[in-house]
């Protein structure tokens, strides 16, 4: 395993960690004293309450509609048990929770992200009121006269027979475990899991192992309550990721590079580095395939060796920063970037591709599909020394020369 695969996995720490901790608590954990059993229904409500609020106010469709689920299971699972641990009803509600709440995130992640506020468009609102009532009448079969015994004689059939999980249920968390890590695989080495996919997966997770201890005392509630720590953290994760990575390139962001010059040593050097006449290049080749040169620029930035870390400053300008060389020591792995941007032939997708696929195919027979094009970049460099002693004026002096370069006649770097 290389580091490159550590770097993507990173996002699953969270989740895999509240897990095993969850496991260990109930394992080896201390038992609540009676004064305090109240607790472990109280930790799952405010959790799956306060994760539902928050992915309402974030505007996360996906994460809001399997936070809503969850609570919605939780709750009808614990007033089920009000009416009797061993009774129909509790039983019918634990085997419609474990297929309903596995089918809601399927539904969620097969639909497009729209957004809860903005677009929460009313089928959601249908589809949970009809859950409810429906799970609610189920639950109720035998006492009215609306039902007869068929729900009970349907919840023997092998397909729901709990618990723990139905073999139904199994089948869709299968599915919406699936569809979740196929979102979540980063498409390129570069790209990055996004942390609420991976928050997904993960709440599915800790749901699933809830309904296949829910026999064993206190799990049920335990991981009730971790589906939903996953789902919060995997909230305040994407915040974070928002506000300090750029979503272009994937780099982080001139915020976050602002964050890091804080912290700086005494020994450092800051690289500027500009793309020459990209105004030209967009002129020429469209603002689509100036985007794509630009990621495929931070890429190569992102690779960066002697400790350099890449950060895309504003527009087509970036920044390496060196915290632990001096200028001469990074002035090689600089030269050598701007080299290797120079060399390089980016094969970049046609924006005037048809979208008739006819005409595509004839096209394809007449030219190649694909087109390269290379672009050069300028880059000053500073390091700290009696005039500058900052930072930030370290910057100031990386952006002069810069300019230098520019002047001197681009693709070169200055110092
Ligand atoms: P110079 O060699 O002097 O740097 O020339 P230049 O054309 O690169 O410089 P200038 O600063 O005048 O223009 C920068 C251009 O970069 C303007 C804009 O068209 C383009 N640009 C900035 N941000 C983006 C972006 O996010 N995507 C794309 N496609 N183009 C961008
Ligand atoms: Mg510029
Ligand atoms: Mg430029």
């Amino acid at each position: 395993m290389n580091l490159s695969v550590l770097h993507t996995f990173r996002p699953a720490i969270a989740p895999a960690a509240v897990l095993l901790l969850t496991a260990l608590a109930l394992v080896a954990g201390p038992a609540l004293p009676p004064s305090l059993s109240g607790l472990k229904t109280l930790g799952p409500y405010v959790v799956l309450l306060l994760g539902t609020v928050m992915g309402w106010w974030f505007n996360r469709g996906r994460t809001f509609i399997a936070l809503a689920s969850l609570l919605a299971a939780f709750a009808g699972h614990d007033l089920a048990l009000d009416i009797g641990a061993t009774s129909f009803a509790a039983h019918a509600v634990f085997t419609a929770a474990a297929i309903l709440v596995p089918l809601n995130f399927l539904l969620a992640l097969v639909f497009p992200e729209r957004g809860v506020s903005h677009h929460f468009n009313y089928r959601w609102l249908m589809l949970a009121v009809v859950e409810i009532v429906f799970v609610a009448w189920v639950a109720s079969a035998g006492r009215s006269d609306l039902s007869g015994m068929v729900w009970q004689d349907l919840l023997t059939n092998w397909l729901f027979r709990s618990p723990p999980t139905p073999p139904l249920g199994r089948l869709l968390f299968t599915a919406a475990f699936v569809a979740a890590v196929v979102r979540t695989w980063p498409k390129d080495a570069a790209a990055e899991t996004r942390p609420l996919d991976i928050g997904l997966a993960g709440a599915l997770a800790a749901f699933f192992i809830a309904c296949e201890w829910v026999n064993t005392p206190g799990a049920f509630e335990a991981f009730m309550m971790a589906s939903g720590v996953i789902l919060l953290v995997s909230l305040l994760q994407e915040s974070h990721r928002l506000a300090f990575r750029d979503e272009l390139t994937g780099l982080p962001s001139r915020r976050a590079l602002e964050e890091r010059l804080h912290g700086l040593g005494p020994t450092h050097a800051i690289a500027m580095l500009d793309v020459d006449h990209f105004k030209n290049f967009n002129d020429t080749h469209g603002h689509d395939i100036g985007d794509q040169v630009l990621r495929l620029v931070a890429a190569r930035l992102a690779q960066a060796q002697g400790g350099g870390t890449a950060y895309r400053y504003g527009g087509e300008e970036f920044c390496i920063l060196f915290p632990e060389l001096g200028l001469a020591e990074a002035l090689p792995h600089v030269e050598k970037i701007r080299a290797g941007i120079a060399a390089y032939k980016m094969a970049v997708r046609r924006s005037d591709r048809p979208t008739d696929p006819e005409a595509g195919t004839r096209l394809r027979q007449l030219r190649s599909p694909e087109k390269t094009l290379s672009v050069t970049v300028s880059i000053g460099i500073a390091e700290p020394d009696d005039q500058r002693a900052t930072p930030a004026e370290v910057l100031v002096a990386a952006d002069r020369a810069l300019y230098r370069a520019k002047q001197a006649g681009r693709n070169r770097v200055s110092s």
